[in-house]
């Protein structure tokens, strides 16, 4: 951890993260640790000597450890760790929780992650209530006395909308339950919800932070030891962890994190003024934008609107001919890459939610997701407009 400084910036200690340097080599990348075991032999010897830090992969490997540890210092949290997909991670932190327990998660959560929670945990005994986060009171009323844990995700997915952390997770300390944070859409550069009073940040790292679209991943960052050790005996115990060369993409990644959504984010915020100024658009969907209802929220949580937003076109064959006539936005899902990918929620990312909660939700047809990449804003622009006309 040479070269670690409180002191320094975000975007200096994207780079300089404690492992910018092999200690064995000299190497300024860190190694690819592609072994299953590690050699216990001397532990045996005469004198024996200590046992080493790794014994068998997926209870530890060198390259997981250097991203646990780089994300762990992003997020400012005190352990942190890393599976094989954000949705591994995120129902390796549901893991420490127990039959009968209940938890109250925002209703528009991650689509994967509610499919997790409202099959697997509730056959498993987990009571669950999903409520609408935007209002703080909502939690108040949902709380049951066994009432355990609190799982929001803001901007929320597809329809950007915003929940006030601060109060949400003061409620959560006050009732004595763990929160837990999608940080996906925002990453740590965007985002710190330690720092605002979560427990526990996951992340799909699949998005803006392997950002290449390129890696499954997922991360876990919690706020004391205590927690470390309930969501690492998951880890160990369930087993979803990423291979080392997975992990090495996602430090790869994570390296060129700020200027990558910089860029990215700066792109949105033209784009989506656009989207609002098109005759075809009927409604935009970005923290960016000053009508958006929550912004002073967002604002006062986060120092930028991201690189995500949607927009309705009030018809559906107008959307699927965007999704048709794009052409460099890649209609798939997914987001955070350095490609532009336009997704449609109702087909894609929240085709497991039933129609008529899709409709209570606003998640209609004729809504597209957009993701904005690195290509040139003005290329894009006017390629939506094509796509639009
Ligand atoms: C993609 C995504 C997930 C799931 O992550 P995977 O890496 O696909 O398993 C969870 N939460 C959010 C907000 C996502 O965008």
């Amino acid at each position: 951890m040479k070269s670690v400084q409180n002191g320094d910036s975000f975007g200096t200690r994207l780079i300089h993260n404690g492992y910018e340097s092999d200690p064995a080599t000299g190497a300024l990348g860190v190694p690819v640790v592609q072994t299953s075991t590690f050699n216990q032999g001397p532990v045996f010897g005469d004198p024996p000597a200590a046992a080493g830090e790794f014994d068998y992969a997926r209870s530890g490997n060198p390259t997981r450890k250097a991203l646990e540890e780089t994300i762990a210092a992003l997020e400012g949290g005190a352990k942190g760790y890393a599976f094989g997909s954000g949705i591994a991670a995120i129902s390796s932190a549901l893991g420490i929780f127990s039959a009968g327990d209940h938890i109250i998660a925002a209703e528009d959560i991650y689509g994967g992650s509610r499919r997790m929670l409202n099959t697997f945990y509730r056959r498993w005994g987990l009571e669950l209530s999903a409520v609408d986060a935007s209002n703080t009171e909502n939690i108040r009323r949902a709380l049951r006395p066994n009432t355990k844990a609190l799982f929001l995700e803001t901007p929320s997915n597809p329809l950007l909308k915003i929940t006030d952390l601060k109060a949400c997770f003061a409620i959560a300390k006050e009732a004595g339950l763990v929160s837990i944070i999608d940080n996906t859409f925002q990453t740590p550069y965007l985002q710190r919800p330690l720092e605002l009073g979560a427990d526990i940040v996951v992340h799909s790292a699949t998005k803006f932070l392997g950002g290449h679209s390129d890696v499954i991943s997922g991360l876990a960052v919690c706020a004391t030891e205590e927690l470390g050790q309930r969501i690492y005996a998951v880890q160990n115990g369930f087993g979803a962890v990423p291979g080392p060369w997975d992990c090495w993409l996602v430090l790869r990644g994570i390296k060129t994190l700020k200027i990558r959504m910089d860029a990215q984010q700066a792109s949105a915020q033209k784009i989506a003024a656009a989207l609002k100024a098109h005759p075809k658009v009927s409604a935009v969907y970005y923290p960016g934008l000053a009508d958006h209802p929550l912004k002073a929220v967002h604002d006062a949580q986060s120092p930028g609107p991201g690189a995500v937003l949607s927009f309705k076109t009030g018809d559906t064959g107008a959307a699927l001919r965007f999704l048709a006539k794009t052409r460099l936005a890649a209609a798939a899902v997914s987001l955070g890459g350095v490609e532009t990918i336009a997704s449609y929620p109702v087909r894609m990312s929240h085709a497991s939610v039933p129609v008529e909660e899709r409709r209570r939700l606003g998640i209609t047809d004729d809504l597209i997701r957009i993701s904005v990449g690195l290509e040139d804003t003005g290329d894009l622009i006017a390629d939506f407009d094509r796509a639009l006309s």
